[in-house]
């Protein structure tokens, strides 16, 4: 019996098959033919990703804010872990803004065609006031059906923060809520699985239509993601397990080089929890921390995905035709924090989200179209940069516990 091609091979093939044919396309001047027949199966893909990401964030943001609330069990440690995740998540937001901002600045990234002098269409004004109010939805309804991404994160927070307080008499919302987030989470892996088909289609029809110039594009916003995320691992990372639980950085990439690479192959965090246990307690971390520790940042500690998600935001506005003026960098900054709290550590999740922050900033959410294609590139270096956030994490809780239990 011939052995079924798992979804990465299947994803690589229908990438170069879908670059293949779309230059084919592109030379030929027959363009329209796959705007008119290939690209509706990317659209109905998307369409799929938009239906899937209100669902998703609602039902992982509480269920992430209920995993917290055990919290009071673990008192210390879990605030130590959850400041160092929030931390290191809003300084991963910026160094992908930085860097992205300076790629943009030297024109590296395109404005597509038939988008220049597109309007910024985002639901927040310039205004801060209004932008504030706006967060704040009058009608939970209104807010799932227009997609209102940043209302949907606060619906959230109140939500889970009501089970929290509501204790034993909200077992039931609690165990409600992980047993439809386990459906919706079958339901993405379904949507997932369907992504050769989504990779082809749009692979073809974003090559045929702007030209092989869109590939060096992508392998610039690549770059840009990639420097990203090196920067994050070494300033952030290996900084902090030095200064903080006195690992030199070579130690540290060594020691956690395993867990890196399988996370770099299964583009999975939570597929990597095992290893990366391994990896923390080699290199001198707690049990008890680190099996606090790692599970809940493979579900809510996720620096790659942070800064893919503003490097994709800065690099699709631009191909918009969109300027982002400071003030919705700042927006970025907390919307893609939010956002990858809410990212299931599961192949291509980061992807998700990344619809939910375009959404939030009134981005249109089919340009994901253009940058889908070589997701799976992204998703292998944010995934390892999430893992080693992880176990950077876990050395350093360590160290800060041992300290405070010598005072
Ligand atoms: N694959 C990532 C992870 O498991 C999540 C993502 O897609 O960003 O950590």
């Amino acid at each position: 019996m011939k052995k079924k091609l798992g979804l990465p091979a299947q994803i690589a093939i229908a990438l170069v098959a879908g670059i293949v044919f779309g230059l084919i396309c592109y030379f030929a001047n027959i363009a329209s033919f796959t705007t008119n027949y290939l690209k509706p199966f990317g659209t109905i893909f998307v369409n799929l990703l938009k239906f899937i990401v209100v669902p998703v964030v609602l039902l992982s943001m509480i269920d992430g804010i209920v995993s917290m609330g055990d919290m009071k069990k673990v008192g210390s440690v879990g605030w130590k872990t959850v400041a160092y995740f929030l931390c290191t998540t809003a300084i991963a937001c910026v160094i992908g803004l930085v860097i992205a901002n300076i790629f943009n600045g030297a024109n590296l990234f395109p404005v597509l065609q038939n988008a220049e002098g597109a309007e910024w269409t985002g639901k927040t004004s310039q205004n801060f006031m209004d932008t504030l109010v706006a967060i704040f939805p009058d009608n939970m309804w209104k807010s799932f059906s227009s997609a209102d991404m940043l209302q949907v994160i606060v619906i959230s927070l109140l939500l889970g923060g009501g089970i929290l307080a509501a204790g034993e008499k909200a077992k039931m919302a609690k165990d409600l809520v992980s047993t439809l987030y386990a459906v919706i989470e079958k339901v993405m892996t379904f949507i997932i699985s369907l992504s050769p088909i989504g990779v082809f289609t749009m692979m073809t029809w974003v090559v045929a239509t702007q030209g092989p110039k869109i590939l060096g594009s992508l392998g610039l916003v690549l770059l840009c993601a990639y420097i990203a995320y090196i920067l994050h691992a070494v300033l952030v990372y290996s900084a902090s397990a030095s200064a903080f639980a006195r690992i030199n950085p070579l130690k540290f990439f060594k020691g956690a080089a395993p867990a890196m690479i399988f996370a770099f192959t299964s583009t999975s965090s939570a597929a990597t929890l095992p290893v990366s246990e391994e990896c923390a307690s080699d290199l001198g971390a707690e049990k008890s921390i680190s099996s606090f520790v790692l599970p809940l940042g493979a579900t809510i500690n996720m620096d790659g995905t942070a800064i893919y998600q503003c490097v994709a935001t800065i690099f699709l506005a631009t191909c918009s035709g969109i300027h982002l003026t400071l003030g919705q960098m700042v927006i970025i900054v907390i919307t893609a924090t939010l956002a990858s709290i809410g990212t299931a550590g599961t192949p291509g999740a980061g992807m998700i989200m990344l619809a939910m922050v375009l959404t939030a900033m009134g981005i249109d959410v089919n340009m994901i179209m253009i940058i889908y294609g070589v997701d799976r590139l992204f998703d292998m270096g944010r995934t390892c940069l999430n893992v080693t956030g992880d176990i950077s994490c876990s050395l350093c809780v360590t160290q800060w516990e041992k300290k405070r239990l010598q005072k």
